[in-house]
């Protein structure tokens, strides 16, 4: 998920590596490393933390200054702490081979107990340096060595994703490359190959690059470079142009981050699923709250504490967990908790959800919990951050690195990961393995609902184009899509300046009808449910005094389309999952809106990406 840099050539690589490293920085990373090759020694430096700080360890470590051949990464930990011993490279016990990796092994832990067994010790507590060992475990040095086929047989045997590049000291010109799921490009110059996780790292050296294909891999060394598949089929592969500047290949082809990350939702779930959803034994594997299951199985009462979308994450976990695991739930803003004198009975769950784990009220929140004897679980992305080690255990969202202010796919990270947790005790409690196995099957289709519901990014912007003059919205849901109202609202107003308010459609003749005004906006989230009928009334009603009616509906369902202006289509689902998909139109609207207003998406006015205060 975050930054791979290898130099092969005739200049020092260091230097180069390191460049590539900072060229990688706008990814976000915790951790960084360099592996070099020289007189035949590897030479190892890592550092926890900014890549200034890896360049000040590098002044005590003058075997790294020279050496033609290298590997560096920067890290985005998903499993274990962002300490140094946990940065990448990893290698194996001979210390001779290295191996830096993007992605998640999912079968990691098998793995690590097989290479165990055979006498391997391991030194982190990542996924990643299972590589290391297998690759050794596979590298023959009494019949000369043969890394690309040590490296091929090694990912034979791995399930996941990865983006990685290994380095052998016994084959001391040599990098292997291979990719599957996470990218890799090999930028092609005047002597020298650099290989990197994304053409920024290549860009100032050249812009000759090969862009490897998922099970592809690549082997360079003084004879050249060549490309095979991982199981040993030669490619032959065309060397392109970049043509774009350095700014343009750190959004790619997106205009800002916050696009970006809206069209990175698919990848992010189905990392925030990876290694959990065991089909064939019909089981959902949460690592991290697994030694806890047995006294999580008797909880009486769930509490989830968050704050902004993260809160609306919470919300949507209240009716998760009352709906599919049966135990009664409710979701509280963190700084209202905090200060409340919060009742705690026997048995009580707390869950803390925030994407940075370091949110300042969720924090005091989870704290006040712990101090009343609550059980704490965190529902965090960055791993090792402060929620993720002073909870008892947790579940990481392993949504990548999230640039943008306005929060998007860790949101829907978040929904993923509560779903997963809520199914993972229902089943422990009552449900059959029938009805989970059909969750499961659902889970696993909605990354690609969710490109159903990109496609129409255009027609979203379109649609927002004639409304967007509008200073005032209405969002409404019902049942699981009132939070979805709630978290549509939030979006425009962050991000567009609009003011805009989210409701349950039924409360809206309560009071907020009456500011319904000729031609105002009011949107309405409205996918095929129990209360359908009742939504359609609701949308009569704005109708009826003139608002403009916007639809997020359910694919096929045409009787919407008489009432709305505009509908959006997702496709069918059950209740319980479709705030995975329709807060995706929401989330476009609110970004389409911004850009047509002239506002700096990534950076609104007056936010922070991570609220440290209270
Ligand atoms: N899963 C690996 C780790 O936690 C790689 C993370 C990354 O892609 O940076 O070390």
């Amino acid at each position: 998920m975050c930054g791979i840099v290898g130099y092969v050539g005739r200049k020092s690589a260091t230097p180069v590596l390191i460049e590539g490293l900072k060229r990688l920085e706008y990814r976000g990373y915790d951790s960084a490393g360099v592996a070099i090759i020289r007189d035949g020694q590897l030479h190892l430096c890592k550092s926890a933390g900014r890549i200034a700080g890896l360049e000040d360890r590098l002044e005590d470590h003058p075997e790294l200054a020279a050496g033609m051949v290298g590997i560096a990464h920067t890290r985005w930990a998903t499993h274990g702490a962002p300490t140094e011993e946990n940065a990448h490279p990893h290698t194996d016990c001979t210390g001779r081979i290295a191996v830096v990796h993007n992605g998640i092994i999912e079968n990691y832990a098998a793995l690590k107990q097989v290479l165990e067994d055979k006498g391997h010790t391991f030194r982190s507590d990542t996924d990643s340096e299972v590589l290391a060992h297998l690759v050794s475990e596979f590298y023959r040095d009494d019949d000369g060595g043969d890394l690309p086929r040590a490296v091929q047989q090694a990912l034979s045997e791995v399930a996941g994703t990865y983006g990685l590049a290994v380095v052998c000291a016994d084959e001391p010109g040599m990098i292997v490359a291979a990719r599957k799921g996470s990218p890799l490009i090999v930028g092609v110059g005047a002597d020298e190959y650099i290989v990197a996780s994304d053409a920024s790292a290549i860009v100032e050296h050249t812009v000759n690059v090969i862009y490897l294909n998922d099970n592809e891999m690549v082997v360079i060394d003084e004879a050249g470079l060549r490309t095979l598949t991982i199981d040993n089929v030669p490619v032959s592969k065309q060397v392109q142009q970049i043509e774009w500047s350095l700014e343009q290949i750190a959004l790619g082809e997106f205009e800002h981050f916050m696009l970006k990350e809206i069209f990175e939702q698919p990848e992010a779930l189905r990392n925030s699923c990876r290694g959990r959803l065991n089909m064939r034994e019909g089981r959902i594997q949460l690592g991290g709250i697994e030694h806890l299951s047995r006294e999580l199985v008797k909880t009486r009462r769930i509490i989830l504490t968050a704050c902004g979308t993260a809160w609306h994450a919470g919300l949507i976990g209240e009716y998760l967990f009352e709906d599919l695991a049966r135990i009664p739930a409710e979701v509280e803003y963190a700084s209202e908790f905090r200060y409340r004198n919060p009742i705690i009975e026997d048995q009580t769950v707390v869950i803390a959800i925030s994407q940075s784990g370091e949110t300042a009220d969720t924090l005091a929140a989870l704290r006040e919990a712990e101090h009343k004897g609550a059980m704490t679980l965190g529902v965090v992305n960055v791993v090792g951050s402060t929620i993720a080690r002073e909870t008892d255990a947790g579940v990481y969202l392993h949504a990548g690195p999230e640039i943008g202010v306005a929060s998007t796919k860790a949101f829907t990270s978040q929904l993923t990961v509560l779903t997963l947790i809520s199914l993972y005790l229902g089943r422990r409690r009552f449900m059959s393995e029938t009805t989970l196995k059909q969750y499961m099957e659902e889970l696993q289709a909605i990354p690609d609902k969710i490109e159903t519901v990109l496609a129409q990014s255009d027609a979203i912007k379109q649609a927002v184009g004639a409304c967007v003059d509008h200073d005032n919205w209405l969002f409404l849901g019902r049942g699981y899509n009132y939070p979805v109202a709630l978290e549509g609202a939030l979006k425009l107003k962050e991000i567009s300046y609009i003011h805009a308010e989210g409701l349950p459609a039924a409360e809206m003749k309560h009071g907020p009808i009456a500011l319904i005004a000729e031609g105002m906006p009011v949107v309405f989230v409205a996918p095929r449910c129990e209360t359908y009928d009742k939504i359609i009334g609701n949308i009569e009603e704005v109708r009826a005094r003139g608002g403009t009616v916007i639809a997020v509906a359910t694919e096929g369902d045409d009787r919407i389309a008489q009432y709305a202006e505009h509908v959006f289509y997702i496709p069918d689902c059950p209740p319980a999952l479709q705030p995975l998909l329709t807060v995706v139109p929401l989330q476009l609207l609110a970004y389409h809106a911004a850009v047509a207003r002239g506002c700096n998406v990534d950076k609104p006015r007056n936010l922070a990406k991570s609220v440290t205060v209270e």
